[in-house]
């Protein structure tokens, strides 16, 4: 059920968003993504459509909540990306966190 009212939008959405076009197509809803789409929507005569495979964690205690700072790593909201092994590190994976969500890597930075 969890699933279904969460994909339902995004499925209605793109299907929206596919039978339209747009002026600009803006790839990935990230900290700098809508700043471009905030300032380029300030025209009305301009069209804007901003595709984000996160979703909306505004209601996520991980995201709002700064004292809860990297409880958000390793989830769902972070594309849990690996460094190749670094010499200078024993030849370990380094973690590389970054935001999988409505505001990007700014949904999971702390501030
Ligand atoms: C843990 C952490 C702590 C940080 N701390 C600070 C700090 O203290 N001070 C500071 O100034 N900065 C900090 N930063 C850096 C800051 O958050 C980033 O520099 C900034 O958010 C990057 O913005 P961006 O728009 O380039 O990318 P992002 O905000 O990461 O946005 C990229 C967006 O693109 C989406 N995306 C990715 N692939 C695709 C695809 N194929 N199709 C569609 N969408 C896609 C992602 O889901 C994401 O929403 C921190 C970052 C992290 C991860």
């Amino acid at each position: 059920m969890r699933v279904f009212k969460l994909v339902l939008p995004l499925v209605q959405g793109a299907t929206m968003a596919l039978s339209k076009s747009f002026d600009y197509v803006i790839v990935g809803a990230g900290t700098s993504g809508l700043v471009v789409a905030n300032r380029l929507s300030e025209d009305p005569a301009v069209t804007v459509a901003v595709i984000e495979p996160g979703l909306d964690q505004r209601n996520n205690p991980n995201v709002t909540d700064m004292s809860k700072f990297s409880l958000a790593f390793g989830t769902s909201i972070d594309w849990q990306y690996k460094t190749t092994e670094q010499p200078g590190a024993g030849g370990k994976k380094l973690s590389l966190p970054q935001g999988k969500a409505w505001g990007g890597s700014s949904a999971i930075n702390g501030t």
